[in-house]
């Protein structure tokens, strides 16, 4: 199934290689950039931790658009698909 894949990818926040079901994927399309497509959508792909404290740091570092080298719109950072719990 992982086709010599190792199924790990890079927190573009903690610069760490997790499993993909602990990261959040956002593709950059020809229609904008999707969080979570489905697998058959292709293209730049950048991860981030499930977690608040890296969802945190990737909004204030602006650390996507280093990782597609754009502008990532506000509204691509503020629409991050976690349900955040309040402690
Ligand atoms: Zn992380």
């Amino acid at each position: 199934m992982r086709k010599g894949d190792t199924g790990f990818r890079l927190c573009v926040s903690c610069r760490t290689f997790k499993r993909q079901e602990e990261l959040l994927r956002v593709t950059k399309t020809d229609a904008g950039y999707i969080w979570q497509p489905e697998p058959t959508v292709h293209g730049r792909s950048a991860y981030v931790c499930r977690k608040a404290c890296c969802i945190e740091r990737m909004r204030s570092r602006r650390l996507l658009n280093r990782s597609f080298k754009a502008s990532v719109p506000d509204e691509v950072y503020e629409a991050v698909p976690v349900e955040e719990n309040h402690e």
